[in-house]
């Protein structure tokens, strides 16, 4: 059973419940799809047991010795990435165009390593993640190698958690696909429910059933309204509501998952959801 925490954009709480369901359900196989923002596994003890390499788009590369500062390889690159045979790998898009119009070919394209990929051993299973190099793109097809490593080691009866990237572009269109289902975790904020909307419009085009939630639901009772009707005219199930609660501040600051705190709302809330969940959306046997 592979189940996917998403949302529209960042900072609604989507990692805490990816957490604490993963806690909850002893889910053995966690993804940190959150490439940008990799953070889940900052609340385990664990080890890392494997690393590799991840390539992103190639990048021009230039011979000082063959360059004449001819120029130009400025004047045919449009994305302003390289002036009198200086790249700058933040900017270039590996497009090849300068390859071509270098008098004295200087200029190739070599590969760029953009990120780290970890499997991290935890106390009930692993964690897969990535780390970023500063100015590495996200790209979806991270995220799918990501999703491919923790494949190997899912069964029939394991779950899988996977903390999805934010937004709606390539990176989380690879966090949703082939999940059995997504939660969407939205705030009662009306750029909140923009963003809900949009990602729920995107799981509904690539047919993956979505549940939804909504986190600090008492922050704004109107918009949490307008969520619920939203959700109801779409026939999303609305499996949580999920009060403010200070505690979780204190739980992120702690790397401590929310549910380990008794006098928590929020970790009672998550508790319910959870329940609501696996007694009437998914089933824990369900086969990959
Ligand atoms: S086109 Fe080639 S030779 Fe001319 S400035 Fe660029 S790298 Fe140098
Ligand atoms: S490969 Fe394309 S994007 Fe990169 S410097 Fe050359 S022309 Fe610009």
């Amino acid at each position: 059973m592979r189940l996917g925490i998403i949302s529209g954009k960042g900072g609604t709480g989507k990692t805490t419940i990816a957490v604490s369901i993963a806690e909850l359900e002893k889910a053995s196989i966690r993804v940190d799809a959150d490439v940008d923002a990799s953070n889940m596994y900052l609340y385990y003890d664990g080890w890392d047991i494997d690393k590799e390499y991840f390539f992103g788009n190639d990048i021009a590369s230039v011979d000082k010795d063959l360059c004449i500062e001819c120029g130009k390889c400025n004047e045919v690159c449009r994305f302003d990435a390289i002036n009198m045979g200086d790249v700058n790998p933040l900017k270039c898009e590996g497009c090849g165009a300068c390859t071509l119009v270098c008098p004295n070919e200087a200029i190739g394209l070599v590969e760029q390593k953009t990120a780290e990929i970890y499997t991290t051993e935890i106390p009930n299973g692993k964690i897969f993640r990535a780390d970023m190099e500063i100015g590495g793109d996200g790209s979806g097809l991270l995220v799918s190698r990501l999703r491919k490593k923790a494949e190997k080691y899912e069964t029939n009866s394991n779950l899988t958690i996977l903390d999805g990237s934010p937004g709606i572009g390539c990176p989380v269109i690879a966090s949703i696909t082939n999940n059995d289902k997504v939660l969407i975790v939205t705030e009662p904020t009306k750029s909140g429910l923009e963003d809900f909307i949009r990602v729920f419009k995107l799981a509904e085009h690539f047919n993956i059933s979505a549940l939804a939630c909504i986190n600090k639901y008492d922050i704004n009772e109107e918009v949490t309204n307008e969520v619920e009707e939203y959700c109801k005219d779409k026939e999303i199930p609305l499996v949580g509501k999920i009060p403010y609660d200070e505690m979780v501040v204190k739980s992120i600051n702690d790397l401590k998952p929310i549910i380990y705190y008794e006098n928590s709302k929020a970790n009672h809330a998550i508790r319910e959801m959870w329940k609501e969940i696996k007694e009437n959306y998914v089933n824990m046997r369900e086969e990959f």
